[in-house]
């Protein structure tokens, strides 16, 4: 389909969501009030973006009025959040949870009533709201970053949450969005966002899903080696080791951007390649050699 009509719902998604950061980081009520409209804007744009990659007509509220024509004037009307998310289930067979499409739901009912009457909102309860839907839209724009148009994308994330970061309830619901991506892995500090939750896993590239950040592992680590070559591993022999500040109080140690093993290791005295601090002088293959030919 038309990559221009993708093009132009994330510019739109992005330029709302942008605004919403605006008023988040002002942060006065009626800022609040501005931040849940533009939020719910970019919500809604994100929905027909899943619905558009499956098929354009699919964004009419009427899909018997689908008509390319009109998709390309917008002269039409389009679905409502609501009936996006029937679509996403009926359609696309890609159920939201309930919890989020709960969430959603209200977000979308709370912007209803600030458009048309005078109501009185309490600002924390409105922040953590906010934070959930902006956190939403963001991911949802993960799911495009294959796009050739993702390097804009991606700053423009990065800007957004540049904007967000300094309110603890944007970052907390970031965290609980991302949780279950990064339970269980191996986490290093990310070098762009500096949060524990850069995923170093089996060989593939090194991903943070609080910011997009991702690079290839030479990349990430000539970024974070300041003080020492990058070396073999012990664990998985792959040249991805670096001497990195790991834990409290600038504790350093040994990291595999590889595997995502650690430790405290030390040199051979013969080959200088890192192992295992077992005892031995020597590494499991110089001592082989060494037995083999002790005048080596
Ligand atoms: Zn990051
Ligand atoms: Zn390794
Ligand atoms: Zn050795």
């Amino acid at each position: 389909m038309d990559t221009s009509i993708t093009i132009n719902l994330l510019d739109n998604i992005l330029g709302y969501l942008s605004q919403a950061a605006t008023h988040i980081k002002e942060g006065e009520t009626n800022d609040w009030k501005f931040a849940i409209l533009h939020t719910v804007s970019a919500i809604e744009l994100s929905l027909k973006l899943r619905l558009q990659d499956e098929h354009w007509s699919l964004i009419f509220s009427d899909i018997d009025q689908a008509n390319i024509d009109k998709l390309k004037t917008g002269d039409f009307k389009s679905v409502t959040l609501k009936d996006s998310i029937e679509r996403i289930k009926n359609i696309l067979q890609d159920d939201l949870i309930d919890e989020v499409k709960n969430k959603l739901i209200e977000l979308y009912d709370l912007r209803n009533k600030i458009q048309h009457y005078q109501i009185s909102v309490n600002s924390n309860e409105l922040l953590s709201k906010v934070a959930f839907g902006v956190n939403f839209v963001l991911d949802e724009l993960r799911r495009v970053q294959d796009d050739a148009d993702f390097e804009e994308v991606k700053s423009l994330y990065k800007a957004v949450l540049d904007k967000c970061d300094s309110f603890q309830e944007f970052v907390a619901a970031r965290f609980a969005l991302i949780k279950s991506e990064v339970e269980g892995e191996t986490l290093i500090e990310c070098p762009q966002c500096w949060n524990k939750t850069l995923i170093i896993s089996g060989g593939e590239k090194p991903f943070c899903p609080y910011c997009m950040y991702s690079d290839t592992i030479e990349g990430l680590a000539d970024q974070l080696n300041e003080k020492e070559n990058i070396e073999i591993c012990p664990e998985c022999e792959v040249e991805a080791c670096i001497y990195m500040i790991t834990g409290a109080e600038d504790y350093m140690e040994w990291v595999c951007l590889s595997c995502g093993e650690s430790g405290d290791y030390v040199r051979c005295e013969r080959c200088n390649r890192l192992k295992n601090d077992d005892g031995e002088s020597m590494c499991s293959d110089c001592t082989k050699d060494w037995i083999d030919d002790p005048h080596t």
